[in-house]
């Protein structure tokens, strides 16, 4: 699962945007927008932003 850490509250979410690792590392990634589900703001976030949860 890949998650981003919210701009404003510093929270770690699940982001909306979901791809699994090998995709995701080939990716042409721009920006995604993302609402955060603790603060409710949205916010562009980048590819380094996005971060895999260990499972
Ligand atoms: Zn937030």
């Amino acid at each position: 699962m890949l998650l981003i850490k919210c701009k404003d509250c510093g929270k770690t979410i699940p982001a909306g945007y979901q791809q699994d690792r090998e995709s995701f590392e080939a990716t042409n990634f721009t920006e995604q927008l993302e609402k955060c589900p603790n603060c409710g703001n949205v916010k562009p976030y980048f590819k380094v932003n996005y971060f895999f949860k260990e499972s």
